[in-house]
C-alpha cells in the first residue's frame, strides 16, 4: 500500500516549498518532492531561485557592487584604496555558503510547523492517473505515493539555442554564469533580458568586457520606455555594450574562444569572446512531469493549463509558478502556492496578477508594477503622467545615487494609479508603495497626500505623484 497524503507538491522551489508549508500549517498531511541536486552532490530544496537564481545572483551582484564602488565611486566620498583586488574564488565560496544556508533552511522550516511537518522526498516525480505520484529516487529506485490533492510546481529551465548548446564551460546558462572561476576578459551575452543584464553587470563590474546581443530593436521592451531609456544611459556609462537588433545565427567554439556570428542593420558581424552566456528566456519544466491519462493539459509552450485559481481542470490537481501562465517570478509563484493551499483547505485564495511587482537588480535597479505608458496607449486608456528625477532628491544626492527617476501613471479621469515605474537606487524596496496603493485602488492624489519621510529616496514617489497634477514642489512642472 503506497502512503497517502492530503497534498503532494511536485517541486520544492519558491512556489512548491511555500505551498507545502502553508498546506501543512493548515493541518494537511503534506509531502514535497524535488529532484534538484546541489553543488555538493546532495539533494537541495529551493529550486532555481535559491540554488541557481535569485539568491546566488544577488550575492554576486552585491560582491561585485562593493568592488566596483571601492574602485570607482568611493573616491567621490574621499575614500581611496590602493591595489584593490577581487578574489573571485572567495566571492563564489561566499555565494555558495549563502545558498547552502537558505536551501538547508527549508528543511528546518519543513520540520518546524506546529503539529504537522512537511515530508521532503528527494527524486524526480511523475504524476500518473488517479493522483498516483511515481518518484524515481537518486539511487534509481522507484516508489509510489498517492494524494488527495497534487500541486504541480515544476518551475522552468533555460531555453537553449540549437546553435549554442550549453557546455557550462564556454557556453553558459544562468547556473554556469554564477560559477565562472575567474573574471573572463571578454564575456558575450545573448539576450538583454533580466538574466543577461544582471549577470552581465556582475562580470562587467569585476572588469570583463561585456557585449550583449539583443534580437529586438528596443531595449527592455517589457519596461516603460522612459525607464528603459534612463537605465540604458547608465548601463552605457558602465561600459555594458548593448547591441540592439542583433540576430545571432552561430556560436562556434574555437580552442578556448567562442566565435559568435550575428547580423545587424549593417550586415553580418563576428564577436569573439572567452565565455558566452545564453539568456534568451526560460521554458516550463514539464518534460516527464505527466504520464498519459492524468487529465492535465499543456499549452503550445509546454505550460500546464490552469484557470485563474491555478486549477488544471482535473479534479484535485493544481499548478503554480513558472510552469503555468503569467510572469516567471519567484514571488508570484509563492503567492500562487499560498492561494492554492488555502483553496484546498476550503479558504478563499486568489492572486492578482495585475499587481505583481517586477524588479531587475542592476545598478541602478529597475522596478515597476502595473501598466506601462505604451500598454495604456495600446489599450486606449486615457492617462496622465507624473515623473520626478532622483537628481532632485536630497537623500539621493547625499548618497551619490542620482541616476534614474520615478514615474506615476494615473487614469486621466478617475486618477486611479495604473502603474508605478522606477529606475534608481533601492527601487526594489520602493516599488511596494505602488503595489499597496494599487491593491487598495489608490489614486495619484492618495500618494500625493501621504506624508513621506524626509530625507528619503521615497520622496521621489511623492513628488512624481504630485507631478501627475503638475504640482511637484522641487521641480518645474
Ligand atoms: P527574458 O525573457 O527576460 O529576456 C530574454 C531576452 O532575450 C529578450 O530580450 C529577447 O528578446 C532576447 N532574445 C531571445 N532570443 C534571442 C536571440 N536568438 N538572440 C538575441 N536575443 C534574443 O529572459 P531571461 O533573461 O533569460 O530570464 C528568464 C526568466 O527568468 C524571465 O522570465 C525573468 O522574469 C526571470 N528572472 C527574473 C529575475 C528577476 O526578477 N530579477 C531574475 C532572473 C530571471
Amino acid at each position: 500500500m503506497s502512503e497517502q497524503f492530503d497534498v503532494v507538491v511536485i517541486g520544492g522551489g519558491p512556489g512548491g516549498y511555500v505551498a507545502a508549508i502553508r498546506a501543512a500549517q493548515l493541518g494537511l498531511k503534506t509531502a514535497c518532492v524535488d529532484a534538484f541536486i546541489g553543488k555538493d552532490g546532495k539533494p537541495a530544496l529551493g529550486g532555481t531561485c535559491l540554488n541557481i537564481g535569485c539568491i546566488p545572483s544577488k550575492a554576486l551582484l552585491d560582491s561585485s557592487r562593493q568592488f566596483h564602488n571601492l574602485t570607482h565611486t568611493f573616491k567621490d566620498h574621499g575614500i581611496s584604496a590602493d591595489n584593490a583586488k577581487i578574489d573571485v574564488a572567495a566571492m563564489i565560496a561566499r555565494k555558495d555558503k549563502i545558498v547552502k544556508q537558505f536551501t538547508g533552511g527549508i528543511n528546518v522550516l519543513f520540520k518546524g510547523i506546529k503539529g504537522n511537518a512537511v515530508t521532503p522526498i528527494a527524486g524526480f516525480a511523475t504524476l500518473k492517473p488517479g493522483k498516483v505520484i511515481s518518484i524515481k529516487g537518486h539511487d534509481g529506485n522507484v516508489a509510489e505515493i498517492t494524494a488527495k490533492h497534487v500541486i504541480l510546481a515544476a518551475g522552468s529551465a533555460p531555453i537553449e539555442l540549437p546553435f549554442a548548446k550549453f557546455d557550462n564551460k564556454l557556453i553558459l546558462d544562468n547556473a554556469g554564469a554564477l560559477d565562472i572561476g575567474s573574471t573572463p576578459k571578454r564575456l558575450g551575452v545573448i539576450g538583454s533580458g533580466v538574466i543577461g543584464l544582471e549577470l552581465g553587470s556582475v562580470w562587467r563590474r569585476l572588469g570583463a568586457e561585456v557585449t550583449i546581443l539583443e534580437a529586438l530593436p528596443d531595449f527592455l521592451a517589457a519596461a516603460d520606455a522612459d525607464i528603459a531609456k534612463a537605465a540604458a544611459r547608465e548601463f552605457k556609462k558602465q561600459g555594458l555594450d548593448i547591441k540592439l537588433g542583433a540576430k545571432v545565427s552561430k556560436a562556434e567554439i574555437k580552442g578556448q574562444e567562442v566565435h559568435v556570428t550575428y547580423a545587424d542593420a549593417t550586415g553580418e558581424q563576428t564577436l569573439v569572446v572567452d565565455k558566452l552566456l545564453v539568456s534568451v528566456g526560460r521554458k516550463a519544466a514539464t518534460a516527464g512531469l505527466l504520464a498519459e491519462g492524468t487529465g492535465v493539459t499543456l499549452d503550445e509552450r509546454g505550460r500546464v493549463v490552469v484557470d485563474e485559481h491555478c486549477a488544471t481542470g482535473a479534479e484535485g490537481i493544481w499548478a503554480i509558478g513558472d510552469c503555468v501562465r503569467g510572469p516567471m517570478l519567484a514571488h508570484k509563484a509563492s503567492e500562487e502556492g499560498i492561494a492554492v493551499a488555502e483553496l484546498i483547505a476550503g479558504l478563499p485564495g486568489h492572486v492578482n496578477l495585475d499587481t505583481v511587482p517586477w524588479v531587475i537588480y542592476t545598478e541602478p535597479e529597475i522596478a515597476w508594477v502595473g501598466k506601462t505608458e505604451k500598454e495604456c496607449k495600446d489599450a486606449g486608456i486615457p492617462y496622465k503622467v507624473g515623473t520626478f528625477p532622483f537628481a532632485a532628491v536630497g537623500r539621493a544626492v547625499a548618497m551619490n545615487e542620482t541616476a534614474g527617476l520615478v514615474k506615476v501613471i494615473a487614469h486621466a479621469e478617475t486618477d486611479r494609479i495604473l502603474g508605478l515605474h522606477m529606475c534608481g537606487a533601492n527601487v526594489s524596496e520602493m516599488v511596494h508603495e505602488g503595489v499597496v496603493a494599487m491593491e487598495f485602488n489608490g489614486s495619484a492624489e492618495d500618494l500625493a497626500r501621504i506624508c513621506h519621510a524626509h530625507p528619503t529616496l521615497s520622496e521621489a514617489v511623492h513628488e512624481a505623484a504630485l507631478a501627475v497634477d503638475k504640482r511637484a514642489i522641487h521641480k518645474a512642472n
